[in-house]
């Protein structure tokens, strides 16, 4: 539910490759994102174009009538620019809508410039705090890589080991209890079990917080941008959503929620 393709600036393969690929592998589909950023320094803002990234996933549902092939768009800094993100696809029909803060003020929090300027620990609080801010009024389904800060901490050469539900419990409760209250459903990206940090976003011990407060809507996403990653870390995710007590993974189709089972045995193709 995260594979980005050539319709964001920074991913090197077409809706078509990538689904060629899904199939090989046996997957039954795939959910496609791009990029819809606003803030005036990332370097996706203004590549955007609905009409050509629509037109080539039609082409790769064509190519691939075996396949469920989900068009999905991914908004940076949405409590900033949902609006503005909800003009831009107005009147198109995308399967869902992620929202991701990639954005703290003008700090990237994948970098690690910004662990330069402030602490480690005052980041992941201000990224906690921001997150709550963008559930305020969630103009997206899907919450997108929640504590991607890690990479950022991992790259500044920092430990990433803390666990953010000891640190800040109430802050962290806040958060998930209005993930779940808004009806909104949590990404688990698997992008950081490649990278030095080696873990999920969420972490483990995040993903099994809101597991315990009553969070049942999980999506897997490897966060696929270009080889050798393509959809990288989904079988370890399935696992772990398993072990945290998952028993089936979500998908939005044109707006509504659907599941699939997580363990194998439940799988019949
Ligand atoms: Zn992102
Ligand atoms: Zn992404």
């Amino acid at each position: 539910m995260h594979v980005h393709t050539t319709n964001s600036p920074d991913a090197a393969l077409t809706e078509s490759e990538l689904a060629h690929r899904a199939s090989a592998e046996g997957l039954a589909g795939l959910g496609f994102v791009a990029h819809l950023d606003f803030h005036p320094s990332d370097s996706c803002t203004g590549f955007f174009d609905g009409a050509r990234y629509q037109a080539a996933v039609q082409e790769a549902r064509t190519q691939n009538p075996e396949l469920t092939l989900l068009c999905g768009v991914e908004v940076g800094e949405p409590h900033l620019y949902g609006s503005k993100a909800m003009d831009s696809i107005r009147g198109r029909n995308f399967d869902y809508v992620t929202g991701a803060l990639h954005w703290l003020d003008d700090h990237l929090v994948l970098g690690p410039d910004v662990f330069k300027a402030v602490s480690p620990h005052e980041v992941a609080e201000r990224y906690y705090r921001t997150t709550l801010e963008m559930l305020e009024n969630p103009l997206f389904h899907i919450l997108a890589h929640l504590g991607i800060f890690r990479r950022g901490m991992a790259l500044a050469g920092l430990n990433t080991s803390f666990d953010e539900t000891l640190l800040w419990p109430g802050l962290l409760e806040d958060v998930l209890g209005a993930v779940i209250s808004r009806g909104i459903v949590l990404e688990l990206n698997t992008s950081g079990l490649r990278r030095r940090e080696k873990t999920t976003y969420p972490s483990i011990p995040v993903l099994k917080l809101y597991r315990s407060l009553g969070g049942t809507h999980v999506t897997l996403g490897s966060d696929t941008h270009r080889e050798p990653w393509v959809f990288f870390g989904l079988e370890e995710g399935r696992r772990i959503l398993l072990e945290a007590g998952f028993e089936n993974c979500r998908y939005l189709h044109d707006g509504e929620l659907k599941s699939y089972p997580l363990h194998p045995r439940a799988i019949t193709r």
